[in-house]
């Protein structure tokens, strides 16, 4: 209805625009209630090494069971209203808290989303570096995953990320590819690994971009992990390519944590 509404109309009354504030007031306030309701799980998902296919990391992904709400679904509605700093702040906390069994036994690394307005907090240094304290992980055994438009924004906020990486704890560019036009950036930043987006992979592992960002990468000294992989023959194609990890569907979907290492 919207596409064939005339402009002047929207401006007056847009019945799907309305009906789209209130389901949004309606998720965030459940999102609000669903934290202090402690209603939120991890899920996680393997990151193998393409060269031995051993597990070496696994990244943290947020679920809402008990709403059955997508994260694409709500993680923007928490992030408008500011409600992903708390929500983020419990992320790492509890992925913290599991890892670092898997990281005594199997010497696994947890990586974390982690938003652009948790970022921003003027405590963000000494916020991460407590739950890792608090938890016993080690900051080697922790990954922090930040979209290049966080990453370009502002200096303070990189140097946050300099003065963690001083400590152990690892930086990596998620979704690369996507967010950002210049790959002057990447020259000045604090990072460590490029997780090259799925699309990228999904469009033809050996596309001229895909091998483009794989030299980069490496003329960089940077890690690679691709994202979305669903084939053996895209792993094969990736090993072959230089690609050094690998994530999708063909090794685990996101499981529970009590289902990863069985
Ligand atoms: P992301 O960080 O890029 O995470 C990877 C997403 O790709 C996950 O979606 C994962 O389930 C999906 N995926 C993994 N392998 C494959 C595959 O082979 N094929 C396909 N089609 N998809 C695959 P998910 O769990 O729905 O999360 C979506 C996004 O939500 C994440 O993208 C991330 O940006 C955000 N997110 C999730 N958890 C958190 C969190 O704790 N904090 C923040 N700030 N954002 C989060
Ligand atoms: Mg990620
Ligand atoms: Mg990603
Ligand atoms: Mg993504």
């Amino acid at each position: 209805a919207a596409k064939h509404a005339g402009k002047d109309r929207i401006v007056r009354f847009d019945p799907d625009l309305r009906a789209a504030a209130a389901r949004h007031r309606e998720l965030a306030a459940g999102l609000r209630r669903a934290l202090a309701e402690d209603e939120f799980e991890l899920h996680y998902q393997p990151v193998v090494r393409l060269a031995d296919g051993r597990i070496t990391a696994v990244e943290a992904l947020l679920r809402w069971p008990a709403a059955g709400v997508p994260p694409l679904a709500f993680i923007p509605v928490a992030e408008a209203t500011g409600l992903i700093v708390p929500l983020g702040w419990w992320v790492l906390r509890q992925a913290c808290t599991d890892a670092r069994a898997w990281h005594e036994r199997d010497g696994v690394a947890v990586t974390v989303n982690v938003s652009g307005h948790q970022l921003r907090e003027q405590d963000f240094v000494e916020r991460v570096l407590a739950v890792l304290d608090e938890t016993g992980l080690p900051p080697a055994a922790l990954v922090l995953e930040l979209t290049e438009s966080v990453l370009v924004d502002d200096a303070e906020r990189t140097a946050r990320l300099g003065r963690l990486r001083e400590r152990g704890v690892r930086i990596a560019v998620d979704d690369f590819g996507t967010g950002y036009s210049s790959l002057a950036y990447l020259v000045h930043l604090p990072v460590d690994i490029l997780k090259i987006d799925r699309t990228f992979t999904a469009s033809g592992v050996d596309s001229t971009l895909m091998r483009v960002i794989l030299q980069l990468a490496e003329g960089l000294s940077l890690h690679t992990v691709a994202e979305g992989v669903e084939t053996a023959a895209q792993a094969t194609a990736l090993r072959s390519l230089g690609c050094q990890y690998a994530q999708g569907y063909l090794y685990s979907r996101p499981v529970p944590a009590g289902s990863l290492f069985m």
